[in-house]
Formats: C-alpha cells, structure tokens, sequence
C-alpha cells in the first residue's frame, strides 16, 4: 500500500515537494484553496536579479504534476491526529488519511491601506509592487498612465513596530530595485526614486542589479523614510521624506508611487495552525522544531513545513526547503 502524503497549498514549494514525493513513490494529494496553481508565481512577470520570465519556473512546476491529486478551490475544513495519522477533512467532503503533511501556506501580502500615512486606497496614483508587476504582465492598469516621475517606497509593513511586524521581508529590496529598472525600460525619461531605511541585496547578482540601477538607469535611491503622502490641485502626489544621510526634509512631486508590501503570514496558515494548536514565532509565521538543523520538522510527529509558511524567502529558497521537507518526509516514513 502507497503511503499518503498531503500537501496544503499549491505554490511553488507545495508544488515542487509534490513532484519529489511522487517520485519517491507516494500517494500525493495537493489541496489549494484557490482556483489556480503557483501562488504568487503566477501573478508574476519576471524575476530579480536576472529578469527570467516568472512563467519558465510555473511552467517547469506545472510539467510534473500528473499523477498528483490535486483539489483547487478546496480548503480544509479539519485535521486530527491520530496515532501514526491525520485524519483530514475537505471542504469537498473528501476525508483524506495522511501518514505525512505538508504544510506550504506561504504568505499574504501586507495590506497597504493599513499604512495611511502613505495614501494607498486614498489616492489614485498609489499602488502596490504586486498592482505594478500585474502591470508588466498585462500592460493594463489605469492608473499607470505615462508617469514622469516615479517613487518605491520600501518596508511597508516590515521592520515596522506601528506595522506589529520587526522583521524583513527579505525580497522586496531586490523586488524595487528590479521594478525601478523595468520602470526606466517602459518610461526612459521618467525619474525614478527608491526610499529606503538600508538596502539588503544580499543575494547572488543582487549587488550588480543595484550597481545596473545606477549606472545605466539612472535611479536615485534615498535613504529615509516616506512620512507623508497628501495629492495637490493637479492630482500630482506631494511625498515628504527626510534624506538620513544629508539630514534633510525632502519634498518631491510624483506621478506614481508604489508601495513595496512586505510578507505576512497567510491566512490559509493561520487556520491550520488553530485546528492543530501548532506554534508560531512573534511575527506570526509557523516555528519550525529548531533553528539549524530541523527547519522543515514541526513539533508534531509527520507534520512538516516548506517555503514562506516559516517565514519570508526567496523563491530559489523555498524550493530548496520543498526538496528538503520531501526529502524529511521520505525518512519519516521510512523510519
Ligand atoms: S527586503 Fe528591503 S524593503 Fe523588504 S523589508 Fe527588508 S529592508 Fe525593507
């Protein structure tokens, strides 16, 4: 008899674990709670440093699927722990025995409104990096319309107590730095501004796309913090800002701003952490059994994480960790 393993979420990591464990010989189920499959990945354009086509990598999960029992628009609606099991029950009615879970919830992304101060929801021309990614990839979005001078405001919503969120979000540094360019590319006389409290670009090829930004497109990055977002007559957007290395107030007039949303824990995380009582760290997302060697493991026997539900990464990092969690679960259930 083929074991069970269930995987709950379908975005990269719950997909490429997937792949892994189905080789490996398991009965996978996947359950998404939304229609599609990749999560974030497949609302996105192209990604830093290198500007692949976010599509490659969706396309490069999605060949392996078949063979996986995959439920999208499901939730789930209960687990238990049984002795060597979890008893879980689908919002399909499907119940489902699972020697091993997975849990790849991933993250949600910062409600920006909650931020007043920086007028999203208030004013038309501010946005999120997510509204200006679908914009790359679709070229639609009304309110990008032929924007002469353009603002990235960094940490909305992290390293923020007023936010109840300390932490980085660790990519959205590289995310406004590669949208600043890809910006410059659609409107080569714009000017473009990044705000920022300090730069992480700690990744491979992140300094040279940083060094890229300011070579050959030109974009001006500001240390400081944003303090005030108000429109004048014209609907232009009047940002206030103090320069921390000059220490100077700062008043620019901007066509488009766009608020770079750190990650939150997502909500399809939070539900499953109530139903199974599972621990979480004070920024909310899931606490893995240690901190060095068993980032995958959870405190409950056959239960296991990978991806963003541990907390912020890099797409390149939580495949990683889905191929370690397959390969943790392999060992479990051979153990
Ligand atoms: S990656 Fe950059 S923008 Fe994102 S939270 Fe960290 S410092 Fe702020």
């Amino acid at each position: 008899m083929k074991k069970n393993v269930l995987i709950i979420g379908g975005g990269p990591s719950g997909l490429e674990a997937a792949t892994i464990l189905k080789k490996f010989n398991y009965n996978v189920i996947l359950v998404e709670r939304s229609s599609i499959l990749g999560g974030h990945l497949a609302k996105w354009d192209r990604l830093f440093p290198y500007m692949e086509p976010a599509k490659e990598t969706l396309d490069v999960l999605l060949s392996n699927i078949d063979g996986i029992t995959i439920f999208k628009d499901t939730e789930v609606n209960s687990i238990n722990l049984l002795d060597k099991s979890y008893n879980v029950i689908l919002s399909n009615g499907i119940t489902i025995l699972a020697d091993a879970l997975l849990i790849t919830t991933g993250f949600d992304l910062f409600q920006a409104e909650k931020k007043e101060e920086y007028g999203y929801g208030i004013y038309e021309k501010v946005i999120t990096s997510a509204e200006l990614e679908e914009y790359f990839k679709t070229l639609n979005n009304n309110k990008i319309d032929n924007p002469k001078k353009i603002g990235f405001v960094h940490c909305v919503g992290s390293r923020d107590e007023k936010a109840a969120n300390r932490a980085c979000s660790k990519v959205c540094c590289a995310t406004a730095v590669k949208q600043a360019c890809e910006i410059k590319e659609k409107y080569p006389d714009a000017d473009v501004y990044c705000f920022y409290m300090d730069l992480r670009m700690f990744g491979r090829g992140y300094e040279d796309l940083y060094l890229k930004a300011q070579k050959d497109y030109a974009i001006r990055f500001i240390r400081g913090r944003v303090s005030e977002v108000s429109e004048d007559i014209n609907k232009s957007l009047v940002i206030k800002a103090e320069d921390t290395l000059s220490s100077k107030p700062i008043r620019v007039t901007l066509d488009l701003l766009v608020l770079m949303s750190g990650m939150r824990p997502s909500s399809g995380g939070e539900k499953i952490k109530k139903m199974l009582n599972l621990m979480t760290e004070d920024d909310g997302f899931f606490s893995t059994k240690d901190s060095i060697y068993s980032l995958q493991h959870s405190k409950l026997a056959g239960l296991f994480y990978a991806g963003a539900a541990t907390g912020p990464k890099t797409l390149p990092d939580s495949l990683h960790e889905a191929r370690s969690a397959a390969i943790q679960i392999h060992n479990y259930l051979n153990n």
